[in-house]
């Protein structure tokens, strides 16, 4: 009897370390997997969007299409240059979207479309997923590069967005470059105004789209060397708003959200659906509470949700290891990225 109670005594010593020893390699398994996949992040990765919508093959002229394409390598160049030499995911965003915004094929700084009253009103935001600090600037005339707007109410203010004249007096004295609003018309967008003015006409209709459907606001997301993810939007809005509209890419959560521990989003489609469906958040939160991948994440909320709502539009987004996706409902999508040794442009849905 005494034998067999030694027994049972042992048998169930021999079953609790086996239990914790079966703990420990789990525990060590975790730790080697985490090991294993940080060492599988690239130094850095960088992915950019310039606008989705009805971007057609059909439509557009072989010029055009390499004019994009060479805008989006360039733009992609000049953050990974950033990137490589050891620079932080906040410089690069901040330089690609300014050469996006330079670049007037784009609704963004220079070639901004304009508002129903004639004028271009910018909006920008960033946000950094180490801090989860962000700023952003709203209904902005005069300031050459809103993205720095926005950084700048980042880092130097209390306040997360400041819109109109006294977002405008605050970047004037961060020194940032202020121009002549006359700086930001371009002639397309102006005939664009006219177009949509045109069908408007006698319908008595209130119109914010664009006549061709397309948008063309830019973003870039990117991950650098420390592991630290930054999200970046800015945009020129929708042709035709007015009563001082202003959309989701100045929206924490909505066209911009960043955070290291899952993804960085900039959005690019009709604002007023990316607000109300939160959408750049949306993606973070599917990923942390349930798991998913940052493209299981982005295609639940893009190709699921806002197919549903009638939401048009797409993202572009990048998680703590530098998988990328690119996800959108429309035609086409102006979109890059880059990682070392890899580097992709592509406009229409089915550019590999
Ligand atoms: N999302 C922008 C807005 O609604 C437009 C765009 O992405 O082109 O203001």
């Amino acid at each position: 009897m005494k034998n067999r109670n030694f027994l049972v005594v042992f048998i169930l010593l021999g079953l609790l370390s086996s239990c914790s020893s079966q703990k420990q390699s789990n525990k060590l398994k975790t730790v080697v997997g985490e090991v294993e996949a940080k060492e599988e992040r690239p130094k850095y990765a960088m992915v950019i969007h310039a606008g989705a919508g009805t971007i057609l093959k059909e439509n557009m002229t072989e010029d055009n299409e390499y004019n994009y394409k060479r805008a989006l390598y360039a733009a992609l160049q000049a953050g990974e240059v950033i990137l490589e030499n050891g620079g932080t995911a906040l410089l690069a965003v901040e330089v690609t979207i300014k050469y996006l915004e330079d670049i007037p094929l784009f609704n963004a700084g220079k070639g901004a479309v304009f508002t129903n009253a004639g004028i271009n009103e910018m909006d920008a935001s960033i946000m950094d997923g180490n801090t989860l600090n962000a700023g952003a600037v709203g209904g902005v005339t005069n300031i050459k590069h809103p993205i720095s707007a926005a950084i700048k109410v980042m880092q130097n203010s209390d306040h997360v967005l400041l819109v109109g004249k006294g977002a405008e007096e605050f970047s004037a004295k961060q020194g940032l470059e202020i121009v002549d609003p006359e700086y930001f018309k371009t002639e397309h967008r102006w005939e664009a105004l006219q177009k949509i003015k045109a069908k408007e006409k006698g319908t008595g209709a209130i119109s914010s789209e664009n006549p061709d459907f397309k948008f063309g606001t830019v973003g870039c997301v990117a991950l650098d060397q420390f592991g630290n993810i930054v999200a970046g939007t800015s945009t020129g809005g929708m042709t035709n708003k007015r009563y001082n509209r202003i959309g989701d890419s100045p929206i924490i959560g909505a066209g911009t959200y960043a955070n290291n521990n899952t993804c960085g989003v900039s959005c690019t489609g009709h604002g007023e659906f990316f607000i109300r469906y939160a959408v750049a958040h949306d993606v973070s939160a599917i990923m942390e509470y349930t798991g998913a991948t940052v493209e299981e994440a982005a295609n639940k909320v893009i190709m699921e949700k806002l197919v549903k709502a009638k939401g048009s539009g797409g993202l572009v987004a990048l998680d703590k290891y530098g998988n990328i996706t690119m996800t959108f409902n429309t035609a086409g999508m102006y979109r890059g990225y880059v990682k070392p040794g890899e580097r992709y442009v592509g406009i229409y849905k089915d550019d590999q």
